[in-house]
């Protein structure tokens, strides 16, 4: 049995002091002040672990990620970045897509995060991620893909409703899906009893992937062909819908630049964060980790500190990347939260990430199942 104590308690929902939790066999199985404290973690604050509902394993956060996808060792390279994520608290990773589901078989036990895996990801022959496997066209072609993916045992369906920046020949501001196709992908998943994710980078993809009733919104950027216009009546349609919408926060400091076309947009993407919070629209953060320099895997950390620097509540932040996060995922009843009957995966960091958000980036114990993870530099 472990008995761990923390000066502070983040539960998934509430801060709490001086508790003590109790794990047994991989599992906590209570919260209580009566039993001494087997690990006293002092001015510490103890946490579910973090939960990134939008990575890329097989992306390895180069300069050119596409050339690094080629075998052999990329199993390997992929198992080093979900360690990666371990590493920075990270104990549920949601891959939004890998190539021939490798992330779908990366299991690495205690040594790595819970992996859900989306598999390649569904885009339009030469759409945006083409080269990830997951070419499919028309209704009946997208329902096919969805069946395969079902099959294969995916825990969620990633759909390109729109081109992206890192796929040349495909284009942010454009739908690569019509309203049809994006409406027989969701019902077929739906029907599989799968949730269905969109990446989509403009107002016109985002009033589709609402029409069509998808579950959540990936990016949900507002790119015109030459600049970016945030669309505020868009933004509280959000809001009122039943959806949501994973924020693509984080970045890590380094030398590495953003892209020119991002740098341009940067105003407009911080105009859309703000306007995403004051309008009161149900987030979780998404990081894409693994799609080029900046964005390191375990960047989850910069993400919510990010969207505290743009207004987002401290308290509400740390719910998304916790127990919203884990209902995002469909892993709510046993991720998320620190309560009996939860996975005993946790995170300390030093200090109260409520007063300084930065705390999330100092861990001081990672544990994943009740085991406690080996740190990377140690
Ligand atoms: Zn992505």
């Amino acid at each position: 049995m472990l008995a761990l104590r923390a000066r502070r308690l983040f539960d998934g929902q509430e801060m709490r002091h001086d508790q003590v939790v109790i794990v047994e066999d991989g599992r906590v199985t209570g919260i209580t002040t009566e039993v001494p404290a087997t690990v006293d973690l002092g001015d510490a604050t103890l946490l579910p672990g973090l939960i990134d509902c939008h990575v890329h394993l097989a992306f390895d956060a180069s300069r050119d990620v596409v050339a690094m996808l080629e075998p052999p060792g990329l199993a390997d390279r992929m198992r080093q970045a979900a360690r990666q994520h371990l590493a920075a608290g990270v104990t549920t990773v949601r891959d939004l897509g890998d190539r021939d589901y490798l992330a779908l078989g990366l299991d690495l036990g205690l040594d790595g995060p819970e992996i859900l895996s989306a598999g390649p990801p569904i885009t339009t022959p030469r759409g945006h991620c083409w080269f990830l496997g997951g070419e499919a066209a028309g209704e009946h072609g997208v329902r096919e893909a969805v069946r395969e993916r079902a099959a294969r045992g995916v825990h969620v369906i990633k759909m390109m409703v729109t081109g992206g920046e890192m796929t040349p020949g495909t284009h942010s501001h454009l739908l690569q899906y019509g309203l049809a196709e994006l409406r027989a992908a969701a019902d077929e998943a739906h029907a599989h009893g799968l949730p269905i994710t969109g990446h989509v980078h403009c107002a016109e993809g985002i009033a589709h992937v609402l029409d069509a009733g998808f579950d959540s919104i990936e990016h949900c950027s507002f790119f015109t062909e030459d600049s970016y216009a945030v669309d505020h009546a868009m933004i509280a349609r959000l809001a009122a819908a039943d959806v949501v919408v994973s924020l693509t926060a984080g970045v890590a400091p380094g030398p590495a630049p953003l892209p020119p076309r991002i740098q341009q947009r940067m105003a407009g993407m911080r105009e859309a964060l703000r306007a995403v919070q004051a309008a009161g629209v149900d987030f979780v953060i998404g990081t894409d980790a693994g799609i080029g320099p900046p964005k390191p895997h375990g960047v989850l950390p910069y993400g919510a500190e990010m969207l505290v620097e743009h207004g987002y509540a401290p308290l509400d932040v740390l719910r998304a990347i916790t127990s919203g996060a884990a209902r995002v995922c469909r892993v709510g009843e046993r991720k998320g939260r620190i309560a009996p009957g939860f996975d005993a995966d946790l995170l300390a960091v030093a200090g109260d990430p409520l007063s300084d958000i930065t705390a999330l980036r100092r861990p001081l114990a990672v544990y994943r199942m009740g085991r406690r993870a080996a740190s990377l530099s140690g």
